[in-house]
């Protein structure tokens, strides 16, 4: 019979679990592995709370397994390191975003490509190596080899930075692979949320016009103010919406629900291209007839490689770009999932799990 959680491995942890699809998290008793040769203890300090997690524990993709710790906008501490472990010491502030492993030898591995490694091990809801299930960063500890770590540039502030784990880098990483990140490129952004607010950031750093593209009109002064949008459509209005056709280079989505694609296909100019990175649970109409005629490309991307991801944190440290937060105990986590669920959010929940954790 397979061991308890608590008893699978020989170091106790403490976390917030759900048990089930309702997808309410209470604590939760488990373990994780020694320290190996190859591996970085890490104490937790901050986790970010991204929708991914919200979609995972209600089960919305079909595939959570419970007992499910979400998180994988992880910074914290290291506090043990293995034998062969060069890149840390004991005391380094680090991070871990969505995966801790992969098979390390494919194509998409060796090239740095990481996040598209057909056994890559994701940071929660996944089996590792050892056959054991991953349990994410909302808990006290996390033990992940080192490969899969990333040093957390000084001075970038902690709590705001942590969902640049995911949400920056599942931004960064298509801006740059597209070429949507050149100087004088036009790119909307679709959903100011967690992954939207920091996909402004990083095209003014990059030196790109950004439109935001929005159902809450109630978002555009903060856009333009403060995250430094160029312009702000409200995407349930069709004047506006008209008035901006065939004016993009490149559009981001990072809608987290159903929603049309035509009105954004009709955004872009010729050649234009309509990058996904929102995950709806249900697939969405893809008109074809607008891609023909205007070749217009629609695409994917998941997350980045890890070495793409380092370079987004010193890029992000170089430029003060950060998340906003609004750090929460982890006892709020339910009610913030319940806020996350309706959009109450600026931008991102981070959770200080050092400070709040324990019981
Ligand atoms: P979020 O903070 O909830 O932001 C999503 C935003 O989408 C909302 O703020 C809202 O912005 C807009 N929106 C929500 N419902 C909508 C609807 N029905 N129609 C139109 N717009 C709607 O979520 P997030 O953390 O940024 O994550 C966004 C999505 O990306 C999730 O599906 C998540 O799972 C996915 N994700 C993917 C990757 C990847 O690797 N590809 C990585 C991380 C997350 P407005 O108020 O401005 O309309
Ligand atoms: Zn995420």
């Amino acid at each position: 019979m397979a061991m308890s959680p608590a008893e699978e491995h020989p170091q106790k942890a403490f976390g917030w679990a759900a048990r089930d699809t309702t997808g309410v998290l209470s604590p939760f008793n488990f373990s994780r592995r020694s320290t190996g040769p190859k591996d970085v203890s890490i104490k937790i300090l901050y986790c970010g709370v991204c929708h991914s997690d919200l979609h995972f524990l209600k089960n919305e993709w079909g595939f959570s397994v419970y007992p499910l710790v979400p998180g994988h906008e992880i910074v914290g501490v290291v506090t043990q390191v293995g034998s062969s472990v060069r890149k840390f010491r004991v005391g380094d502030t680090v991070a871990v975003g969505c995966m801790v492993g992969g098979c390390d030898e494919c194509d998409e591995c060796i090239n740095k490509r990481e996040s598209y490694c057909r056994n890559s091990i994701l940071t929660y809801n996944h089996i590792y190596h050892d056959g054991t299930r991953t349990y994410g960063g909302y808990s006290d500890k996390l033990v992940v080899e080192e490969h899969y770590v990333l040093r957390f540039p000084d001075g970038l502030p902690m709590a705001a930075g942590a969902p640049l784990l995911c949400a920056g880098i599942t931004v960064y990483s298509p801006m740059r692979y597209f070429g949507l990140s050149q100087p004088g490129t036009h790119l909307g952004v679709v959903g100011l949320g967690g992954l939207g607010h920091v996909a402004v950031k990083f095209a003014k750093a990059f030196g790109v016009k950004v439109t935001v593209i929005s159902t809450s009109p109630g978002k555009q002064k903060e856009a333009m103010e403060e995250l430094g949008a160029d312009a702000f459509i409200v995407s349930r209005d069709e004047e506006q919406m008209k008035a901006a056709m065939a004016t993009m280079d490149g559009i981001i989505d990072t809608v987290s629900a159903q929603h049309s694609l035509l009105p954004l296909l009709d955004l872009l100019k010729y050649h234009g291209k309509l990058i996904m990175v929102g995950a709806p649970p249900e697939p969405l109409d893809l008109p074809i007839f607008p891609l023909l005629i205007g070749r217009k490309l629609v695409a994917g991307s998941a997350t980045g490689g890890i070495e793409e991801t380092q370079e987004m944190l010193d890029f992000a440290s170089k430029h003060n770009i950060t998340a906003d937060v609004e750090v929460i105990p982890m006892k709020y986590i339910n009610v913030a999932m319940e806020r996350l669920a309706k959009g109450d959010v600026k931008y991102r929940f981070v959770i200080d799990i050092a400070n709040t954790l324990p019981a």
